[in-house]
């Protein structure tokens, strides 16, 4: 961030992240281990899952650069605990801060914040992941009840959350028009989970589908009626500022680590750091972390007075940062030679991570579609 205004709070989670998280980040990795509910209560004592949260429902109240910050420096050293932190501060729950009702905000927020209970977020199908729009799981009101039918793919947390905010047709209208969202508590009669996902990367952060046959919540669950799916995707735009940062952190560890190593390694009797082809693959390396680093801070500087960041520099910044993130660490392992593909140098695991972020939260490509529309200011027809 400009001139590190959040300088103490980095010093703090990098300290915690180092501390607590690195002695057993690998070991989650290999053995695909969540983050306990105990851990996660000690993120929210140390208040790092209600940062960008208001205060009135146990949050800090804090812009969400300094969330940034914090998932920055977990996510440099264990991705499944900066999960958590992401996933508070600029996941689903803030679906409920900025689209929930008062009585919504007061039933769910502080359950979040204080770490008692997770959040996820059911977006995509087994047939609309970039075709968000193209999403089934239907929800049918009557009297007073929600009735929910379908079925989300790919859900990080998936069967580990206690709530989903639940993308979904809450009337008959086509595409963007019938979609809204409704809160989905696990345990609810009718809803059920997929096996765990033995994904490439994001291990430690269970992914899972959902099932949802004849699931009744109450109707006070609507989050966001029929109609509001811009409003939704307003909000994701805040969950893309979070993944942008995983990205960026997963580039700078990958690049921290490389430092290191060029110093350390000496093969032809001096460090690797003396050969021009290696300086020259450092400098890109630099290149291109602090290009992302640019592209988020000037996203995250964009919030505006409803806490919403500009669309099109998130996308500049989500893609550039995923994109990124691939190339570094794919340099990293390089670079470290056959050290870099064990486990225990850890860039191998980076790089699974890169990948599966650069996946979530929309592709590059359709990043890329973004950000046309947005600099042309119009909007291109994907069926034609
Ligand atoms: C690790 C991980 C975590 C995830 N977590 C969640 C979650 O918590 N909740 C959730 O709802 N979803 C989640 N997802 C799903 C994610 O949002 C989708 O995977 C993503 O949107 C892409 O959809 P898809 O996989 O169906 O790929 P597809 O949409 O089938 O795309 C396949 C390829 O085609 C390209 N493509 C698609 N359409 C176009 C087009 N119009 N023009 C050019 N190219 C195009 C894409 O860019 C991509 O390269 C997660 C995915 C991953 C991998």
């Amino acid at each position: 961030m400009p001139n590190d205004e959040y300088a103490e709070v980095r010093r703090l989670a990098a300290q915690v992240a180092r501390d607590v998280y690195g002695p057993v980040a690998e070991e989650m990795d290999v053995n695909r281990t969540p983050v306990s509910r105990e851990q996660r209560m000690q993120l929210g004592e140390l208040g790092f899952l209600g940062i960008a949260h208001p205060e009135e429902y146990g949050g800090s109240g804090a812009p969400l650069a300094q969330a940034l910050v914090v998932v920055e420096e977990f996510a440099k050293v264990c991705r499944p605990a900066a999960f958590q932190i992401f996933e508070a501060n600029t996941g689903p729950a803030q679906v409920v801060n900025h689209l929930g009702t008062e009585e919504q905000k007061r039933r769910w927020l502080p359950a979040i914040i204080s770490g008692e209970r997770t959040m996820a977020v059911g977006i995509s199908e087994p047939d609309a992941g970039s075709a968000a729009t193209d999403m089934r799981t239907t929800a049918k009101v009557t009297n007073g009840t929600v009735v929910v039918n379908g079925n989300k793919r790919w859900i990080s947390n998936g069967g580990e959350a206690d709530q989903y905010v639940v993308y979904c047709r809450l009337s008959d209208a086509p595409g963007a028009k019938g979609i809204g969202a409704v809160v989905v508590d696990k345990g609810a009669p009718g809803f059920s989970f997929g096996a765990s996902e033995r994904l490439m990367g994001f291990r430690g952060i269970p992914s899972a589908d959902l099932y949802f046959d004849n699931v009744e919540v109450p109707e006070s669950n609507i989050i966001v009626p029929a109609g509001g799916f811009g409003r939704l995707f307003g909000v994701f735009s805040i969950e893309r500022m979070g993944n942008t940062t995983m990205s960026l952190a997963i580039g700078q560890a990958a690049l921290d680590r490389t430092l290191k190593y060029v110093e350390e390694r000496e093969q032809f009797g001096k460090p690797l750091i003396e050969f021009q082809s290696i300086q020259v693959m450092v400098a890109d390396m630099v290149l291109q972390v602090e290009a992302a680093r640019l592209l988020r801070d000037q996203a995250a500087a964009s919030v505006d007075a409803r806490g919403m960041p500009d669309a099109l520099k998130v996308s500049l910044a989500k893609c550039t940062a995923n994109e990124m993130a691939k190339r570094v660490t794919d340099l990293a392992m390089q670079i470290h030679g056959g050290n870099g593909y064990t486990e225990e140098y850890g860039i191998e695991r980076l790089h699974r991570d890169a990948h599966g972020w650069a996946i979530a939260g929309g592709t590059p490509t359709m990043q890329r579609i973004r950000i046309v529309s947005e600099v042309l200011g119009r909007k291109f027809d994907q069926r034609r």
